[in-house]
Parts: structure tokens; C-alpha cells; sequence
């Protein structure tokens, strides 16, 4: 049984281990879900909801109609949704990486929501776009930067790099592309305008190295094309041409850069999209991953269970089997010995079984303070069997045993001694009482019929001996109990038979039972 258990104990135990580790790894990689999913959200936020807005608004400022209040008003409400899903991520989940944005993106969402009622009251200007707006869509990329580094997943973390890198150089591009117009309408550059730009077009000149040497993604494809058609090369050489004050403002210039910008920014906006597409794809994918390998483990335990459950089952039969088993084996060692001890004909005890149980009589906790024996033979047996044959002696030595069994009492006991001598040992009984007995048992043999098929009636007689003693009882003395009524039985033999003789009554007799028994 124990040898069942341990194993049992040990794979359950493992099995325990592994469903832990299984179900950690399954929290980390949902998390990482939960992240990729963060950043695609706050990188949309920040490169491309944010700054629709401000350059929707800028085009609303320099052409106040109805059309682009519409299409501002419009870009706002799509902002404010993204944020306020954003924001209610923030406070549900509660992983620390969060903590150091919340109050910041607060802050500034609330200083652009201020401006934008400037520039509904007619009292904003384009050049104050750029500050009201970058710094709200810095704090989402940043939070897309932060991230990343939370991601335990090496394949999607390097796919949130790559998309960071993307980032960068949409929201440099976007700088470039908003300098730009502003130089081209006419209006002047500051120094500080003019550091800003520069470093916004080498940012997004080093991301977009960076991204064409690791694209690994499909999606970038068309955005890294466009950069090299005629549009892009027209669009990068004007900015250097502003840059270095190669060129002068004309309203002809600024309907192509804006009409080409546009396009770039359709370009970028589809590529930034088919990233997150697969940013949240390959999430997806590795939480799915963790979820069935964590079912097929849980099934598997279950399967594993039931087995071990089975065999336990089997194990604790099998021990009650075996218990069941010894308990037979035990009645039939019981059968066997009452087989041996035994007299087949009589059912009485023999022998053997005499000693065992006048043994055991003594061994037994009863206090025995007197115990007669009686010994008796059948008279001239030799006679029954040599004239009757030996059949009708056996019936004659069977009914003699039923009705000694009927004379004795249940405490007594009796055994067939030998061929046609029969023993009882009487606890306490007196000497007198056993011989009462024993001429009960003698006159009903003697009044006992046999008759034989052939009509012939049959009797037959037996003689009796008896000794007793007082306590201390013990084994030797049973042994010289027995010797004495075998010498009374002797004398009753010799005295004539049919008769009863009691310890001691052959000390009158001139017999010497060495010489021989009588004839
Ligand atoms: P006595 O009165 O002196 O006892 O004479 P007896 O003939 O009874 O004594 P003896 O010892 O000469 O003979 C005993 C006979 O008992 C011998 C044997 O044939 C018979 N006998 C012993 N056991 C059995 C038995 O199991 N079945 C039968 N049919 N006879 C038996
Ligand atoms: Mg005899
Ligand atoms: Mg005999």
C-alpha cells in the first residue's frame, strides 16, 4: 500500500508544481496581452489621434470655415474617446508602470482642452499648436517606451521597439511637416523654431534608417516606399531647402507640400495601424498560447488523477482481497485441524484431538478442583467383527459413540481412544459421580438392540473403568487419571466384564496387568 502511495504523493506533488509554474507563466504572458495592447493604444493616442487634431485645428485656424470647424470638432470627440478609454485602463489596472503617468497626462489633457476653447473663442494662433500638443502626445509615447521593457516576451517586445521607432519618426515627421507650413505661409521661424525642426528631421531621418535596416513587418512596407518615391525625396529635399534658407515661401509651394505631406501622413497613419493590428495579433497569440498549454495541462492533471485514483482503488481491493484470502486460508487451517483430530467414524475426538483438547481444558482460565476420568472397551469386540463382519462393528462402534455423547455432559469430554475403547474426562465430578455415569452409559449399551438386515438382533456389552483426583489438576496428573482407569478398566475385564470398576479396586486382585490382558 505505501509502496502505491509515495508515487502517488510524488506525481501529485509534481504535477502540483507544474500547474503552478504553467499558471504563472500564463499570468505573464497575459499581462504582456494586457501591455502590447496599452502600448498600441497610447502609441495610436500619441502619433496619430493627437497630432489629426492639432493639424486639423491649425487648418481651422488659418481657414476658419465650416467645414474645418466640423472636421475639428469631429477630430476632438475622437480624441476625448481614445483618452477616456485609455484613462479608465490606467485606473483599473494596477500595474506600478502606470503610476508615474496618470497625474502628468491629467495635467496636460487639461491645459489642450483649455486651448481648445481659445481657439474657439477666436483667441488662439497656429504657432502655439505645436506646444499645447506635443507634449500630451510625448507622454503617450513615452508610456509606449516604459512599457516595453515590461513586456517578458522577447519576440513582442522587440516588436514594440520596432513600433516605438515608428513613433518617433511619424511624430518627427509631423514636426517637420508643421514647420514646414508654417515657413512656407510666410510666417517666421524663431531660432528655437528652427532648432526644433532641424532635430525633429534628423530624428525621424536616423528612425527611418533604423526601421528600414530591421523591418520585419509587412505593414511598414508602404510607408518605407513612399519615403523613397518622388513625393518623399521632394518632400525631405524642401525640408532641407527651408532648413538651410534655400528657398522662399510661394502660395504654389505650400499647396504641394501640404498636398504631399497629406499623403505621407495617409502613408504613415495605415502603416502605424497595420503595426498595431499585429502588435495586438501576436498579444493575442501568446495569451492563447499560455491558455491552451495551461488546459491541456489541467487535463492532462485530471487524466493523471483518475489513473492514480484508479489504481489506489484497485490497490485497496486488491488488500481487501488479500485480508479475505488469509481469513479463508485461516477457516481452512481450522478445518483441517478438526479434520486431524477427528474420529471419522464416531465424529468424536480421536486421539490427537483428545490430547489437544484436555490441553487446552487445562490451559483454560476455570478452576478445576476435581476431575474423574472414565475409560470403557466393548467386551469381545474381536467376536462382533469375526461373526458379523466388520461392517455391522463399525455401525455398532458409531452407535455406541451416539449414545455415550447422549450419556456425558457438554462440559465433558469425550474421545474414541482406540479401535473400540472409549475415553471422558469429567471436570469437576466426583469419582462416585463418574461411575453413576458410567453405569448409566453401561446399562443403556447393554439394553441396546442391533438389528441386522437379515433379522437377526445383536447386543453387545462394555466394561468400565474409573479414577479421580483433587486439584492441583495439571497434565501429568490427567496422564496418571487415564493410567488408573485403563488399570480399573482391567479390572472389570478380569472381574467378568459388562461391569464397572473404580480406582483402586484392583488392589485386591492377584493381577499383574505386565503378564497379559484377560482373554
Ligand atoms: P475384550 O473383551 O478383551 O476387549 O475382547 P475384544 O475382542 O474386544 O478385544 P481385542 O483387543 O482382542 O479385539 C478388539 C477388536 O476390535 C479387534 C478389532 O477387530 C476390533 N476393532 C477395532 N477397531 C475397529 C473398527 O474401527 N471397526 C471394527 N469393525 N472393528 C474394530
Ligand atoms: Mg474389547
Ligand atoms: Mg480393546
Amino acid at each position: 500500500m505505501a509502496a502505491l502511495l509515495l508515487p502517488s504523493v510524488v506525481i501529485g506533488a509534481m504535477a502540483i508544481l507544474l500547474l503552478e509554474h504553467y499558471y504563472d507563466r500564463f499570468r505573464v504572458l497575459d499581462a504582456d496581452k494586457r501591455f502590447a495592447y496599452a502600448s498600441s493604444d497610447a502609441g495610436r493616442i500619441g502619433s496619430s489621434t493627437i497630432p489629426t487634431e492639432a493639424l486639423i485645428t491649425i487648418r481651422y485656424l488659418t481657414e476658419t470655415t465650416d467645414r474645418n470647424r466640423r472636421d475639428m470638432l469631429e477630430s476632438r470627440i475622437t480624441l476625448d474617446r481614445e483618452i477616456e478609454a485609455f484613462e479608465a485602463l490606467l485606473d483599473e489596472d494596477s500595474a506600478p508602470i502606470f503610476q508615474p503617468f496618470r497625474e502628468k497626462l491629467r495635467l496636460l489633457v487639461d491645459g489642450m482642452r483649455r486651448y481648445r476653447i481659445r481657439v474657439d473663442n477666436g483667441k488662439a494662433v497656429t504657432a502655439e499648436v505645436i506646444d499645447q500638443y506635443k507634449p500630451v502626445s510625448v507622454t503617450y509615447l513615452d508610456i509606449v517606451g516604459a512599457l516595453r521593457f515590461e513586456i517578458d516576451d522577447a519576440l513582442l517586445s522587440r516588436e514594440l521597439q520596432l513600433f516605438l521607432d515608428l513613433l518617433v519618426a511619424n511624430e518627427a515627421g509631423l514636426v517637420t511637416n508643421f514647420y514646414g507650413t508654417e515657413y512656407l505661409r510666410g510666417h517666421d521661424l524663431s531660432a528655437a523654431d528652427l532648432d526644433l525642426f532641424s532635430r525633429a528631421t534628423a530624428v525621424k531621418e536616423d528612425a527611418l534608417q533604423r526601421l528600414s535596416v530591421r523591418m520585419a513587418s509587412p505593414g511598414l512596407k508602404p510607408l518605407l516606399d513612399f519615403e523613397s518615391t518622388p513625393s518623399g525625396q521632394w518632400l525631405r529635399a524642401t525640408a532641407q531647402a527651408i532648413l538651410h534658407d534655400n528657398v522662399a515661401p510661394s502660395p504654389e509651394l505650400l499647396r504641394r507640400w501640404s498636398l504631399e505631406s497629406d499623403q505621407r501622413i495617409l502613408f504613415w497613419k495605415q502603416g502605424i495601424s497595420a503595426v498595431i493590428g499585429e502588435i495586438r495579433a501576436a498579444g493575442d497569440n501568446l495569451a492563447d498560447q499560455a491558455r491552451t498549454q495551461l488546459g491541456s495541462l489541467v487535463v492532462a492533471t485530471l487524466v493523471l488523477s483518475f489513473i492514480l485514483g484508479f489504481i489506489l482503488l484497485m490497490a485497496i481491493k486488491g488488500v481487501g482481497l488479500a485480508s479475505r484470502l488469509l481469513a479463508e486460508r485461516a477457516l481452512l487451517v481450522d478445518e483441517l485441524r478438526n479434520a486431524a483430530q477427528t474420529d471419522l467414524l464416531t465424529g468424536l475426538f480421536n486421539r490427537r484431538g483428545f490430547e489437544a483438547m484436555a490441553r487446552e481444558m487445562l490451559t483454560r482460565n476455570e478452576i478445576i478442583r476435581q476431575m474423574s476420568v472414565v475409560i470403557f472397551d466393548l467386551d469381545r469386540f474381536k467376536q462382533v467383527n469375526d461373526i458379523y463382519g466388520h461392517d455391522v462393528g463399525d455401525i455398532v462402534l458409531q452407535r455406541i459413540g451416539d449414545l455415550a455423547r447422549g450419556n456425558f455432559r457438554n462440559g465433558d469430554l469425550l474421545a474414541r481412544h482406540g479401535g473400540e475403547e472409549f475415553v471422558a474426562v469429567l471436570p469437576n465430578s466426583s469419582l462416585d459421580a463418574a461411575a453413576d455415569v458410567a453405569e448409566r452409559v453401561r446399562q443403556a449399551i447393554e439394553a441396546t438392540e442391533f438389528t441386522l438386515d437379515d433379522g437377526t438382533v445383536l447386543q453387545v456389552t462394555a466394561s468400565f473403568g474409573c479414577s479421580s483426583a483433587v486439584e492441583p489438576i495439571n497434565e501429568a496428573l490427567l496422564h496418571d487419571l487415564v493410567r488408573r482407569a485403563d488399570l480399573a478398566l482391567y479390572t472389570a475385564k478380569f472381574s467378568g466384564r459388562n461391569r464397572v470398576a473404580r480406582d483402586g479396586d484392583n488392589d485386591g486382585l492377584m493381577f499383574d496387568r505386565r503378564v497379559s490382558r484377560p482373554a
